[in-house]
């Protein structure tokens, strides 16, 4: 039976082979896990995933979600399957167990979520979006906040959301109208209107608790005078009991290129003048207390993105496998010979490596993240800790945009892959396609990360976060070195990552001086710059390995894919690293084109 959705033997060769899980396992915070535990966890959510999650996918974008009346409701199907990831507590896997989860390792918990976010985003996100709403009411709510919402949400009995966008205030969120006035009794009410909000609105959960940021009157302008409150969409009674209606309400659904089964709803709060939020933490602090569930979700959005791409790819590769097509090129003059599977076409051969290289890479960039985060989770050291923690917070646009860019790009070629088969929707990957566009949107557009990268991000501590990431790179190209078969790569990726080391020096100094425009104008050229040089030091990693297992005599069944990860790092380093050279030298260039062209310039007046 040909993988489906995530390929388990290179999960597993990233989790336990490249980055060493297993040195994570051995701290106190994860005695109740060993690799067999993990393993067998992993197990069981591919066989939920594929078995009864992926099974509604096509159903799922084929319903949609039904609004009458304020209601919402998702396709029948999803309510048995919801109650599944409930009672096998999938739904709350990576969540610590003091907010009621399971608090398995950060790399468990991506591995189960790869096979749920290919196998159905939507459903899942309905499971789940709730653990982030109760992330930051665990971080900064009262004890009464906490005791009444933490643990319902993170069950999955009341799902959550974030409320931040409208429709004049989008990437510009310090734009926002909502207004919050201040009660007699410490409680505020709101009113304004909030614009796709993702599970808004449904019949999956009793209850709905909604984070929705607002601006308490006279407060000022701007990010700076926005606060957090939680909107329940019932009142939570002090025995934990649901009590009246809240006065907020969904007043439509959009229609969508995409993910069709996941409710994106407008919300009107108070429109009779009775909407109750509580304060979250203080008053003015409502973006940065956000913030912690905005980075949660910019690393889940990159992983949905890879999630799609992985299901694509596998999709792709295993019917070029089965689809007979044309002969074999050597045979391109001989009629009667027999026609070939197109996996033999060297046409189709390169793109699927293409493909399979961005898949790989960032599986292993994703996993890398997910071990900095539990390096700086579990470390007794405060400079280890400070620097996984700002590693992970540099790379977090990276993870975000190129995840999402390139997810859809390797879901685009699988439709060509499979050819005018691929454009129908008999096969998956249409909907692989159009369900991974959304991810370079939510959780901050392309261009806002690559504005966070630039203005925040590479700079950060004097650019010595930046140095050390280059300092990670360099080690493992120092590797590879080492290594004869491999001595060219590693100086291709040394060389690459010195390069890039410039063309940030000149690129964050271009955003200090009076050509920032432009500056910001190659902010996402130089994000995918990065990304890119990201994959090929991921690769490299990967080939470093599989060249140990196979020089100390690898089983029979693992060398073919052994070899397939040098010949992976062997093509991505030399097709697609010149190309990023390319790129970073039309950064260094530093084109004003599309700053100086006029706006009339731009034509189709
Ligand atoms: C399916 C779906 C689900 C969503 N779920 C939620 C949700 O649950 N909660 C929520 O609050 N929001 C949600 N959103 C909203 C989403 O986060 C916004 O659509 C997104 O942030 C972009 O805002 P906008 O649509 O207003 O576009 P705009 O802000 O109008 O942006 C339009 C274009 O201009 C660019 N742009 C804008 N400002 C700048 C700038 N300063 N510099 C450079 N480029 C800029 C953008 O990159 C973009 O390409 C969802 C959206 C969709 C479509």
């Amino acid at each position: 039976m040909p993988q489906q959705v995530a390929d388990r033997r290179d999960q597993d060769f990233v989790i336990w082979e490249q980055m060493n899980c297993e040195e994570i396992l051995k701290h106190e915070t994860y005695h109740e896990f060993n690799k067999k535990t993990c393993d067998m966890i992993i197990a069981e959510a591919r066989a939920l995933a594929v078995k009864e999650l992926l099974s509604l996918l096509a159903e799922g974008d084929e319903q949609g979600v039904h609004f009458d009346a304020g209601v919402v409701k998702v396709p029948e199907s999803f309510h048995r399957v919801y109650k599944l990831i409930q009672e096998g507590e999938w739904n709350n896997l990576g969540v610590s167990q003091e907010m009621g989860g399971q608090g398995a390792p950060a790399f468990v918990a991506a591995a189960a979520a790869e096979y749920f976010l290919g196998s159905n985003w939507a459903l899942y996100c309905y499971a789940t979006m709730g653990n982030g709403t109760a992330h930051i009411i665990n971080l900064y709510g009262t004890p009464d906040q906490k005791e009444k919402y933490v643990r319902k949400l993170t069950a999955a009995e009341w799902g959550g959301t974030m409320l931040l966008t409208e429709p004049e205030a989008g990437s510009d969120v310090g734009a926002l109208t909502t207004t919050a006035v201040r009660n007699d009794d410490g409680t505020y009410s709101l009113s304004g209107s909030k614009i796709f909000i993702t599970n808004g609105e449904h019949d999956l959960a009793e209850n709905i608790i909604n984070p929705v940021l607002a601006r308490i009157e006279g407060d000022p302008p701007g990010t700076k005078g926005i606060s957090l409150f939680l909107v329940p969409k019932y009142f939570v009674n002090d025995d934990g009991s649901l009590g009246d209606r809240n006065d907020i309400v969904c007043s439509g659904v959009e229609e969508k290129h995409g993910i069709h089964a996941s409710a994106t709803c407008s919300m009107t709060l108070g429109s009779k003048g009775k909407c109750i939020g509580y304060l979250l933490g203080e008053e003015r602090q409502g973006m940065k207390i956000m913030f912690n569930m905005i980075n949660h979700a910019r690393m889940s959005t990159g992983l949905q993105g890879m999630s799609y791409a992985s299901a694509a790819y596998l999709l792709a590769v295993n019917y070029a496998r089965e689809r007979i097509q044309g002969r074999d090129l050597e045979n391109f003059a001989d009629h009667s010979a027999p026609s070939v599977a197109i996996i033999r076409h060297p046409d189709v051969r390169r793109n699927l490596l293409w493909m399979k290289s961005y898949v790989d890479g960032m599986r292993s960039f994703f996993y890398y993240m997910t071990r900095c985060a539990s390096q700086a989770l579990i470390t007794d050291s405060a400079e280890e800790q400070e620097k996984f923690g700002d590693l992970f917070s540099m790379l977090t646009p990276i993870v975000k945009d190129y995840m999402a860019v390139k997810g859809h790009e390797v879901c685009i070629q699988a439709i060509q892959v499979f050819g005018g088969a691929g454009y129908t929707r008999d096969y998956l990957v249409e909907q692989y396609a159009r369900d991974c566009k959304i991810t370079s949107i939510y959780e901050g557009t392309s261009g806002i990360q690559a504005m966070d990268l630039l203005a925040r991000k590479i700079g950060m501590k004097k650019g010595l976060v930046f140095m050390n990431f280059l300092g990670e790179i360099q080690q493992t190209a120092a590797q590879a070195k080492a290594v004869d078969a491999l001595n060219d790569l590693g100086v291709k990726v040394e060389n690459t990552a010195n390069r890039l080391g410039e063309v940030a020096l000149h690129i964050g100094k271009m955003a200090m001086s009076a050509d920032f425009k432009v500056a910001f104008a190659h902010a996402l050229p130089f994000l995918y710059a990065m990304g890119d040089t990201i994959m090929a030091w991921m690769l490299l990693w990967r080939a470093v390995v599989a060249s140990q297992k196979l020089n100390n005599g690898a089983k029979k069944k693992d060398i073919a894919f052994y070899e397939g990860q040098l010949k992976t790092a062997e093509f991505f380093i030399r097709t697609e690293l010149p190309l990023t050279l390319g790129k970073m030298e039309a950064i260094q260039d530093g084109c004003k084109a599309a700053m100086e062209i006029s706006d009339d310039g731009f034509g189709g007046l």
